[in-house]
């Protein structure tokens, strides 16, 4: 239940009891009036007992037990209710709640006349009609708000995890791997070494990656996995090392998202010699996100997202990352640069739309998708130059963008480029005002049907994998249990 609830609830226990005094009364076959002259007190008292309105203090409680006959443990019991006045006390606990009240409606008294069906009837639509509300927290806006929460906390710690790191050097350990690139081989024994065995099934669930049956230690992987499967199986590792989240809010999904991601990226590539390998580039003034792709053989998006945890912790280096799709939105952004990210009124980053000067946007017009594409952006607030790669993945194309203060350039590959843009946004008119002329030929002419964005619509389900049916992957796991 919720806080608002609790706050209540000592008014609630009192109705309870006074609730259990009055059945217990009726049912020994006692007046108000007889009680009251067993307590020595006016009727009135007796019945502001029973309707919840007052304290009972302990010794009334015993004089009460004594006259009913029963003990005074069993009236302090909620089942001492009989169904109707656990119906009655329900029902004042609802119009008492947060919910009821802000309905503005009148308060309804349980009296005799009001049935008890009536009443179930009341209380099946306020509980329905509170799911729905626990639903609706749980959509974008709720998501967009642990996103920007989400940001903030990685950019204080300049995206730089070290328990994961000496998490990931632990379990290089127990495989005998020192430093260097991680092969498929070793990978694997990892999970051996973790007690798992692996298969490889063309039916996996709807929206799963993989599969994690810790009943019988199996991992289920996908057949085909992408550009590099060794992500996939040390993702489902990463999160059994991790161990089981606590997860109640959408920013729990995402922190525990965030750190098997981060704990994959540093199985891949180890601190140690990554940090050698950057800070000998760094000493040539040859810092590059393909070499660090190239040298540990994995894919970009790993390398970028692997550079941004190492930059500003071991080389000084203040960094942004940026993955975006050719129509400008934005699918995940990191920065303690100061660069300024496209946002909504909520400081939401993700699902808006990068300005269409900024290399993340401009590397979409490149035909040569080889050469690394880099260019120096004037920004509102200062230059900042960006290297940008185009990858495909199963799940779409994205450019992965990395970008520095102009001061921090020159320990970059390609910061001698001639390439040069300007952006005032979030201005509109920068970018987002389509050019007067054609704004009056089309105007009125135009209709296209937007793609949902499925990642951001996604709402917090019960089982805590937004996006991921439980129905679905329970019958996988039944189909694939062992005989
Ligand atoms: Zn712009």
């Amino acid at each position: 239940m919720s806080e608002d609830t609790s706050l209540s609830s000592v008014a609630n226990d009192r109705l309870v009891i006074g609730k259990t005094i009055r059945s217990l009364r009726k049912k020994s076959g006692l007046t108000l009036q007889q009680v009251a002259d067993e307590l020595e007190r006016a009727v009135s008292y007796v019945s502001g007992i029973e309707n919840g309105k007052r304290d009972v203090k302990v010794a009334e409680l015993h004089t009460f037990a004594r006259l009913f006959g029963v003990d005074v443990d069993s009236m302090l019991k909620p089942e001492a209710l009989d169904s109707r006045a656990g119906l009655e006390v329900e029902w004042e606990r609802i119009q008492n709640g947060p919910l009821y009240s802000q309905l503005g409606l009148p308060r309804l008294a349980a009296r005799k006349t009001l049935s008890d069906d009536a009443l179930t009837a009341l209380i099946g639509l306020h509980a329905e009609l509170e799911n729905m509300h626990r639903r609706r927290a749980a959509t974008p806006e709720e998501a967009r708000r642990a996103n920007t929460a989400l940001r903030a906390r990685m950019r204080n710690q300049g995206n730089y995890f070290a328990e994961l790191e000496q998490l990931a050097r632990d379990l290089h350990r127990a495989i005998g791997h020192e430093q260097g690139p991680l092969s498929q081989r070793l990978a694997a024994e990892l999970a051996q070494q973790l007690g798992f065995t692996l298969h490889y099934v063309g039916d996996l669930p709807p929206m799963t990656r993989s599969v994690t049956d810790a009943k019988y230690m199996r991992i289920f992987l996908p057949r085909q996995a992408g550009n590099d499967p060794r992500t996939v199986l040390l993702q489902a590792l990463a999160a059994h090392a991790l161990g089981v989240a606590e997860i109640t809010h959408y920013e729990d999904f995402l922190w525990h998202r965030v750190r098997i991601n981060y704990l994959a990226g540093a199985l891949l590539i180890d601190e140690t010699s990554a940090v050698d390998f950057l800070a000998k580039a760094k000493d040539q003034r040859q810092l590059a996100v393909e070499d660090l792709r190239d040298h540990y053989a994995v894919t970009y998006e790993t390398a970028a997202h692997r550079f941004t945890n190492l930059a500003t912790q071991h080389l000084d280096i203040p960094v942004h990352f940026l993955k975006a799709n050719s129509a400008g939105t934005v699918y995940k952004a990191y920065e303690n640069d100061g660069v300024l990210f496209p946002s909504d009124p909520l400081g939401a980053v993700e699902g808006q739309t990068v300005c269409r000067k900024w290399s993340a946007r401009q590397v979409f017009k490149e035909e040569d998708r080889l050469t690394p594409f880099h260019q120096y952006t004037d920004k509102p607030n200062g230059t900042y130059w960006c290297t940008s790669k185009i990858e495909s993945t199963p799940t779409g194309t994205f450019s992965l963008s990395v970008g520095t203060p102009f001061d921090h350039v020159k320990w970059f590959r390609g910061r001698e480029t001639t390439r040069r843009g300007a952006s005032s946004c979030p201005d509109e008119g920068c970018c987002r005002l389509a050019p007067v002329e054609l704004s009056h030929k089309w105007e009125g002419k135009v209709r296209s049907q937007a793609m949902m964005n499925t990642a951001l619509l996604a709402a917090m389900p019960r089982n805590a994998t937004p996006g991921v049916d439980e129905g679905d992957l329970l019958d996988f796991l039944e189909q694939h249990e062992p005989r």
